[in-house]
Parts: structure tokens; sequence; C-alpha cells
């Protein structure tokens, strides 16, 4: 069996090492014990540092909060950089920041280490079907011999373009969610205040024009079926939608509506916090028009 690193098993990485762990030995490591467990109980091996990953495996996944601590787990203290083996690979499925990408893949290949993007989009229930979007930023090389194992997690995966550019267009997307979301959140709460049934609008706007992710899934599993859980928090959407904000910052591109989505926002984390879960943006929509739209 190939022998496979995975860092990061919250709430998306989790669903992503399951799909591997089904072919590939898995050597996993978290800063929480009880993710680790799962796996361990599932045959994957549990490292105590990314180091002891490296030396393990030559290709090694990372799903983690942020770039910064990307750069952490790669070149810290008991970091991947310390055993990472020559012509080795590493995949990062964060949600990053293109130049921070750019800048780690420039100094890894200086050792001869591979370091690509390789962020998804379609939540926790896309990797559980295995079809979620993967966006892989890299050389073509560093694609096709990446590719195999990317089919094993998924049917849907796409070369983004040189390195960095899945981190891009990844904020990108998840801009275009925001906006997205709180626009027709937006609308379902004029419809409701005119007396509309909510579920009744979200179904009819789905096979009309206005259909977007909002109307497909947010709306319907997590907002109207009462379940208020997306699996993703307030603090990762801040993060992304910033990501997208300053690239267009550093090209000099005004993003109004990206603005607006992204102070809408605040007033959620305001209200709940940034570890709050995305589906409670409907919430602050419920306190600012005084309408339910939850059942
Ligand atoms: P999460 O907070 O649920 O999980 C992060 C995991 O990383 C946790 O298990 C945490 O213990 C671990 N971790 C943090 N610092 C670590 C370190 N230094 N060493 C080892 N492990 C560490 O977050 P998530 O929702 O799984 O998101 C992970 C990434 O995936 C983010 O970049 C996010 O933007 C992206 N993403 C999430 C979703 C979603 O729906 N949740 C969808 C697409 C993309």
């Amino acid at each position: 069996m190939e022998k496979i690193g995975f860092i990061g098993l919250g709430n998306m990485g989790r669903p992503l090492a399951e799909r591997l762990l089904k072919k590939y030995q898995l050597y996993v490591y978290d800063l929480e014990e009880e993710n680790l467990n799962f796996f361990v109980s599932h045959g994957a091996i549990k490292c105590l540092s990314p180091s002891e990953i490296a030396s393990n495996t030559d290709k090694v996944f990372l799903c983690l909060p942020t770039s910064s601590i990307v750069e952490k787990v790669i070149n810290g203290d008991k970091g991947i950089f310390k055993t990472a083996k020559q012509n080795s690979f590493i995949i990062d499925m964060t949600t990053g920041e293109p130049e921070i990408t750019r800048e780690l893949s420039k100094n890894l290949l200086l050792r001869d280490i591979n370091f690509i993007d390789a962020p998804v989009s379609g939540g926790p229930k896309g990797a559980r079907l295995g079809n979620i979007a993967i966006m892989i930023g890299g050389t073509e090389k560093q694609f096709s011999i990446i590719k195999p194992i990317m089919d094993d997690i998924s049917s849907n995966i796409f070369y983004a373009g040189e390195i960095g550019s899945g981190h891009a267009i990844k904020a990108g997307n998840n801009l275009l969610n925001l906006i997205c979301r709180m626009a027709t959140f937006e609308v379902i709460s004029m419809l409701v205040k005119d007396g509309v049934d909510p579920e009744k609008a979200v179904n009819i706007i789905q096979k009309s024009s206005g259909r977007n992710y909002a109307t497909e899934i947010t709306l319907p599993d997590n907002i109207l079926s009462g379940k208020m859980f997306q699996g993703f928090s307030t603090g990762l959407m801040k993060k992304d939608s910033g990501v997208a904000l300053q690239i267009a910052n550093s090209n000099t591109i005004d993003m109004p509506l990206g603005k607006l989505a992204q102070k809408l926002l605040n007033e959620t984390i305001e209200e709940f916090g940034i570890d709050a879960d995305m589906s409670k943006v409907a919430i602050s929509y419920e306190d600012k028009t005084g309408v339910k739209i939850r059942p």
C-alpha cells in the first residue's frame, strides 16, 4: 500500500482524508487528539509532528485553516521542511493566499520539494460524495504526477494554471458564494415579508434565473431543513473573502459588492463570533428584518 501523509483533519480535511483511507496507508497529524482517534481506529498511523509525517511519506496533504499555519507546519520547529524527501510533494488543500503559496513553492523547489495548491469547493458533503471540485496550481508536469491520487478523492479535478492559481480561483469563488448568499437571504426575507412561503420561493427560484448555491444547497439543506449547520465557520469565510479583496487591492480593481458582502458578514461575526457556523447568517437576517426564514 502506498503511504500518504495528511495534516489537518477538521471539518474539511476529515472527509477528504477518509477518501484516501480506502486505498492508501495514511499517516496522520492534527493538533486535536479527537480528530486523530477516528483515523487511528480505521488503520491510519498517528504521527507526533509534521516532520515525522514527511519522513515516512513522499506525498503530504495539508488541509489547514490558513496559509500562515501552512507556513508554520512546513518551516516551523518539527516542520515538514526538516525531513521532506527529494522530489516529494506537498499538496496544499487549504484555502490559502496565492502570494504565500508562490513564495513557499519557490523556496521548497530549491530543495527539490514540490509544493502545489489544491484547494477544494463543495464542502464536506461534496468530499464524502467524491465530487468536490479540486483546483490545482503548479506545473503541468506536477499536475500529471499528482492527478491519479486526486482522482481517488474526486471526479472533479481541474488544472487551474501555474502555482497560486488554485488559491486565487478559490478565493474568488468564495467571495462570489458570499455575495450570492447575502443577495439570496435579502430577497427571500423580502418575499417572506410579502407573505410568500420561503420553501416555495427557494424551490421556484432554484428552477429560475436567480438560482445559485444558496438556493440549491445552503437554504434547502442547512436553513429550511432546520439543521442550521453547514460545517464552515464565519471566520474562515471572512478569511477567504479577505484574500479575494486583497487580490483585488493589489491589482487596483474596486469590488463594491464584495466589500458590502464582507461588511454584512462582519455583522454576523460581531453577533456570533468567528467560530460560529455560516448558517448563523440566516439568524442575522431574521434579526435585521424581523422576518423568520427558518421553519
Ligand atoms: P477546521 O477548523 O474544521 O479544521 C482545521 C484542522 O486543522 C483542525 O482539526 C485543527 O486541529 C488542525 N490544525 C490547526 N492548526 C494546526 C497545526 N499547526 N498543525 C496540525 N493541525 C492543525 O477547518 P476546516 O473547515 O476543515 O477548513 C480547513 C481548510 O479548508 C480551510 O482553509 C478552509 O477555508 C477550507 N475549506 C473548508 C470548507 C468547509 O466547508 N469546511 C470548504 C472548502 C474549503
